[in-house]
């Protein structure tokens, strides 16, 4: 037998973390690393959180899971919050961003497949270089080849347009469009965020054609650009939206948000999941609204943002040959490089124990916990510019 016992899809690298401590990874053999990537922007409140671990804790010993088929005050309240919060009037919760997702596709699917729609309408038009999960509907999504080789067929019903491109957009709708599927701020893609014309324009378009805006705010979502959303920046509302990542702050949980109107094919018996919105999940992301959703939090990741934006800009202009500009919002930045960033992310891993995640367009993206402080800044940079400064790119 050759095969590893995990099924071999990821090209695992040397650190193997066993303990968090609030900002840091320590690996089995001690090493301690400093965590700018967040598990991929889901550890928003570090590795040692207390609230987050006494919600979990209490819950797992009160109730851990029941089915769907019960009636659910932890899914009710934490379903309630997020109503309050945002843009919703219901939401559907998942165990993951790519159901969460195939949710979102399923919703604007239903709303024209319903008695006061046009069943005719079953395209969404989706963009180049976006990210949406891994199941068979979401690399459909998604224009990337090389998520889709060895998979085909693909689902039907997906058009690409080209990202941050209105036009491109309106020049493949049809009468059988049923609406548009976007991150407002890629972040695979390189932490790339929609323009505020071209996210409106895409609203409007929505508006004027009874079409679905569906959100995906799988990484951008949960307080990570100083938003609780990301649609906030933009100054509209999609009808549907995908969350997980960040919401359930490390624990697996995702959610399907949509405005009642959106919402109207999904009744009794259309759609469902096991897991899904189970207590203990439920007070892992309760946990992490309380500790999110206000005011206070949401401007400290705002400052925060802007601080480490304005030291990450300073500090590429000493290097001027390996970095071109810096992007995103909030704690949510890429710096694209003018080399790949793949290497220099590996480097910066292995020889100066800062972890960050490469991303598209030669991005390194830059998603600290959103509870990170100077401290850990102070640290960022010192490791960052160590790193910079012995880095001799490839060829
Ligand atoms: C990570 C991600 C997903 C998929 O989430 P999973 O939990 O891995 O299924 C979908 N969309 C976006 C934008 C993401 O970043």
């Amino acid at each position: 037998m050759s095969i590893s016992p995990l099924m071999p899809v990821y090209p695992r690298c040397g650190v193997r973390p066993v303990k968090g401590d609030h900002c840091h990874l320590i690996d089995e053999d001690g090493t301690r690393y400093l965590d700018f990537a967040s598990g991929i922007a889901v550890n928003l409140l570090g590795h040692s959180h207390s609230g987050l671990i006494g919600a979990i804790q209490k819950q797992a010993e009160t109730l851990m899971h029941v089915s769907n088929l019960y009636g659910s005050p932890q899914g009710e309240a934490l379903a309630q919050r997020l109503v309050d919060k945002t843009f919703a009037d219901t939401v559907f919760f998942t165990n993951s961003g790519a159901e969460a997702v195939e949710t979102a596709i399923k919703t604007a699917r239903a709303y024209h497949q319903h008695e006061d729609g046009d069943a005719n309408r079953t395209e969404l038009i989706t963009f180049t270089n976006a990210f949406h999960g891994r199941t068979m509907a979401t690399i459909s999504a998604s224009n990337q080849e090389k998520m889709h080789k060895g998979f085909m067929p693909l689902l039907a019903g997906f058009q690409y347009a080209e990202f941050d491109n209105l036009d491109h957009a309106k020049s493949l709708m049809s009468d059988k469009t049923a609406g548009f599927l976007v991150e407002p701020i890629q972040g695979e893609g390189g932490i790339r965020p929609g323009s505020e014309d071209f996210i409106r324009g895409l609203r409007q378009l929505a508006d004027e054609n009874d079409l679905m805006l569906v959100f995906d705010e799988v990484q951008c979502g949960v307080a990570r650009t100083g938003k609780l959303y990301a649609y906030e920046h933009y100054g509209i509302q999609p009808d549907v939206m995908a969350s997980a990542k960040g919401i359930g702050g490390g624990f697996p949980l995702g959610a399907c948000l949509a405005t009642e109107k959106a919402a109207r094919g999904m009744g009794f018996g259309t759609h469902g999941s096991t897991y899904g919105g189970n207590p203990l999940a439920m007070a892992a992301g309760m946990a992490v609204m309380d500790a999110v959703a206000n005011d206070e939090f949401l401007a400290e990741v705002t400052e925060k943002g802007e601080r480490l934006r304005s030291r990450l800009e300073q500090f590429i202009g000493n290097y001027p040959e390996l970095f071109e500009l810096v992007r995103g919002k909030g704690l949510m930045l890429g710096v694209k490089m003018k080399v790949e960033s793949r290497p220099f992310f590996v480097h910066l891993r292995d020889n100066h124990q800062l972890l960050t995640v490469a991303a598209g367009d030669n991005t390194l993206r830059v998603l600290p916990p959103l509870v990170a402080g100077d401290a850990e800044f102070d640290e960022f940079f010192d490791k960052l510019s160590a790193g910079a400064a012995s880095y001799t790119p490839a060829g």
